[in-house]
């Protein structure tokens, strides 16, 4: 008897529970808990299979221990928002059940995206017997499988690697955000970090601009720099890499947007009065935002994402690409979201699976590169999710 409790009923969160319901071979009872009830609620009418619903504040801690305890799952799946991940992992610790995200930890008042906060839970998980996994989204997740399995089948040493985040998918509104808007909008005005030679550099937020030529008829478009939080634990497992860089495409009109918000100050996130109350512009600005799931049945194209790994082989310069490719619209015909949403949902449940079977285990706080990335790329094709392969002798700039 496997019960999964789904934390977040938004985007992923409704991806999560399709998703979920699939996997019946493995979740024989599906529990999906929100702030909010009636989006679970909603969620849950979509799914043939019996989902049942809570409501629940995941700041609070004992709120979340009482729903743990009662619903009694094997397994929290925590698709909430990252500010959220700290008090479900305390709620983990306290319950004896183990936890899986998609996001690492954020702090409100500061855009800081590092895991220090989270693997400081690894020897109270372990003391336990319990199992945390971090990052099981699509970026991080699968492209931490993409460069473990680049270092194991590919290549003898990853010595540099490039992850490339495209959407080449178009949802027609003037400006939309693909998931949260205050998480994705506080990611992308971060500042820009890399690895390079053993240290982090920093440079301008989407200051460093290249052009990739996509596969798949997909073609040239403009990629920009900005840091993302895998390379952080990638470069500290796999030790070998020299070079990390993390690159997303964004059109001409996004940053146009995007600018001018912040020139107006729209995206700050600390509080300002407002009319004798405080306010956070960025939460403000969510609000008249497009809400990313209202985005799926106008969302067409493709993403691609994927992972530029270089190395040697046999003492020869090697390279290998793996990456996906997901059709917005098919998504949606399968599970009502787009294609950000399910690249999300699909690697957390293939995450919760092998935790689940005992395929992936371990005692502490893990991220995925530190397990076999076979069972879990099998999988992820199986769920939707193929990988595609394309190995090259020498190596390719960016
Ligand atoms: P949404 O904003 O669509 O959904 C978030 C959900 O969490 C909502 O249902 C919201 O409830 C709920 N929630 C927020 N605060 C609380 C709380 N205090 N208690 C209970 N529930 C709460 O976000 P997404 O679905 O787009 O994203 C979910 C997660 O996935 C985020 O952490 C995001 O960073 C991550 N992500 C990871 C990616 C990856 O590839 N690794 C890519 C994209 C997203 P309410 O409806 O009431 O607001």
């Amino acid at each position: 008897m496997s019960k999964v409790l789904i934390i977040g009923a938004g985007g992923v969160g409704r991806v999560v529970a399709h998703k979920c319901a699939q996997a019946s071979d493995v979740f024989t009872a599906i529990t999906l808990a929100s702030r909010t009830e009636s989006k679970c609620k909603a969620i849950a009418a979509e799914i043939e299979a019996p989902v049942a619903t809570a409501r629940v504040d995941a700041d609070n801690v004992p709120e979340l221990v009482e729903l743990i305890r009662r619903e009694r799952p094997r397994l929290v799946l925590n698709v909430a928002l990252p500010y959220q991940d700290l008090t479900i992992m305390d709620a983990c610790l306290e319950t004896g059940v183990d936890y899986l995200d998609t996001a690492n930890y954020e702090p409100r008042d500061t855009a800081r995206f590092e895991y220090r906060w989270q693997w400081a839970y690894h020897d109270r998980f372990r003391a336990k017997g319990l199992m945390a996994l971090l990052g099981s989204g699509f970026d991080p997740g699968v492209t931490n499988v993409y460069t473990a399995a680049a270092a194991r089948r590919y290549l003898d040493e990853v010595q540099e690697i490039d992850i490339i985040d495209a959407n080449a998918g178009s949802h027609g509104q003037p400006f939309a955000t693909n998931f949260n808007p205050e998480i994705n909008i506080r990611e992308v005005t971060a500042p820009c970090r890399h690895w390079e030679d053993g240290r982090w550099v920093e440079t301008g937020a989407l200051a460093t601009k290249r052009v990739f030529d996509f596969p798949a008829g997909i073609g040239p478009m403009n990629i920009y720099r900005m840091y993302h939080e895998e390379m952080e634990s990638l470069v500290k497992h796999l030790p070998t890499i020299r070079k990390a860089q993390f690159w997303m495409t964004f059109s001409d009109n996004y940053l146009k947007h995007l600018e001018v918000l912040q020139n107006v100050g729209m995206t700050r996130i600390d509080e300002v009065e407002f009319q004798g109350q405080k306010i956070v512009p960025l939460q403000f600005l969510k609000a008249l935002l497009p809400d990313p799931g209202s985005l799926g049945p106008l969302t067409k194209g493709r993403t691609c994402i994927g992972v530029v790994a270089r190395g040697v082989k046999n003492g020869k310069k090697r390279e290998v690409y793996l990456y996906n490719l997901c059709d917005h619209e098919k998504c949606y015909r399968e599970v009502n979201s787009q294609a950000i949403s399910y690249t999300t949902g699909v690697p957390a449940v293939v995450g919760a699976i092998l935790m689940v079977t005992g395929a992936w285990r371990g005692e502490g706080v893990f991220n995925m590169e530190q397990f076999d990335p076979e069972p879990f790329l099998a999988r992820l094709a199986e769920m939707g999710l193929p990988t595609e392969v394309v190995e090259r002798e020498g190596w390719s700039g960016l």
